[in-house]
């Protein structure tokens, strides 16, 4: 199977300190520039013969990179799935320029309390997201919350759930991951979550529940798929394998990307994929999420039935009630 999926870095600039994210923190992002917006259309219309179908725009904080509005212009043009997950700061001078042009548009938010939230966000993000939901909303996009689950804030699934089913908003259940110095979550939150699994307005994949709860990748029988479902781009060009937590390899784009894919060097990483010492135990969701799509098992099902859910609790189940004789349309 060819991979499907493109987490392109534009930008490793922030104006977010989340608690959890490396990024803000590393000399090593702040050296780097932002994406050339040439390259990035070039290597667009490469993804797309190679048949990448879906283009993760991210950073940084994307709303930072000034020409999004016209990469994600070109990313539909060219028939792309598109997403963007932002921390919502920029999002209300940009809600025109990027109207009808992000497929799935996040806003992190991490607790329905103020002060829990641009705690955990290190900037006052809170009463930013909240406002532009509304903008958001007002242009008829239909913005889903991200939901970064920590032991601080996760029992703050239920008001964040209230506030989206009032909204008819997804909430998207992000459990933090092990790295570096973030530690993965304890067992018993996992679990906690589990029973909100089944709740409206809830997007909690199974499959990576399941695949969490059981310990992870294994490297003695590895499920990742990183580089078999995932191309990773950063902003000065160069392709990360096997995936960007653990880059080991940086690859500059200097010919064509079709020419790095098909490299010896490329091919003996790739099937190495989830073997390496670091992959023992990951549970990084960039990468395992798309795998889960790349090998017929129980995880594709658990994978393929949670996003059944999110399709109907975002498109279908608005247009309805629970009235007295059942379901009724709105
Ligand atoms: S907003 Fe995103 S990129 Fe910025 S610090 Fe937070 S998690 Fe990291
Ligand atoms: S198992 Fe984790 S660390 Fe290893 S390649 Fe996959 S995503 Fe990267």
């Amino acid at each position: 199977m060819k991979p499907i999926l493109c987490n392109y870095y534009l930008t490793y600039r922030c104006n977010g300190k989340c608690v959890f994210c490396e990024i803000w923190q590393h000399a090593k992002y702040q050296k780097t520039k932002d994406a050339n917006v040439e390259q990035v259309f070039q290597n667009l219309v490469e993804l797309k013969k190679i048949g990448i179908r879906f283009i993760d725009f991210t950073g940084g904080e994307p709303l930072l990179y000034q020409e999004l509005p016209a990469v994600l212009s070109t990313a539909r043009r060219l028939g792309f799935f598109t997403s963007v997950t932002t921390n919502g700061y920029f999002y209300a001078s940009l809600a025109e320029p990027l109207k009808g042009l992000v497929d799935f548009l996040h806003f992190s938010l991490d607790s329905m309390e103020k002060t829990q939230n641009d705690t955990l966000r290190g900037q006052p993000f809170f009463e930013r997201v909240i406002e532009n939901v509304k903008i958001a909303r007002a242009l008829n996009e239909k913005p889903d919350i991200l939901f970064t689950v920590t032991e601080n804030n996760y029992q703050q699934i239920e008001p964040l759930r209230n506030y989206c089913a009032a909204n008819q908003l997804i909430l998207i259940v992000n459990p933090v991951f092990g790295y570096g110095n973030v530690a993965s979550l304890k067992p018993a939150i996992l679990k906690y979550l589990d029973n909100f699994r089944n709740k409206p307005f809830i997007y909690l994949n199974r499959a990576f529940q399941r695949f969490r709860q059981q310990g992870g990748n294994q490297i003695q029988q590895p499920r990742c798929r990183a580089m078999s479902s995932t191309i990773v781009i950063s902003p000065d060009n160069k392709i990360l394998a096997p995936c960007f937590h653990h880059a080991i390899a940086e690859i500059p784009i200097e010919t064509s990307i079709q020419a790095i894919l098909k490299a010896k060097s490329y091919l003996e990483l790739k099937s190495r994929q989830g073997q390496f010492p670091f992959c023992q135990d990951c549970v990084i969701n960039c990468y395992l999420d798309p795998s889960f799509t790349h090998h017929f098992d129980r995880y594709w099902w658990l994978s393929t039935f949670s996003k059944a859910k999110y399709v109907f609790d975002k498109y279908i189940r608005p247009y309805f009630i629970l009235g007295e004789r059942g379901f009724e349309i709105l």
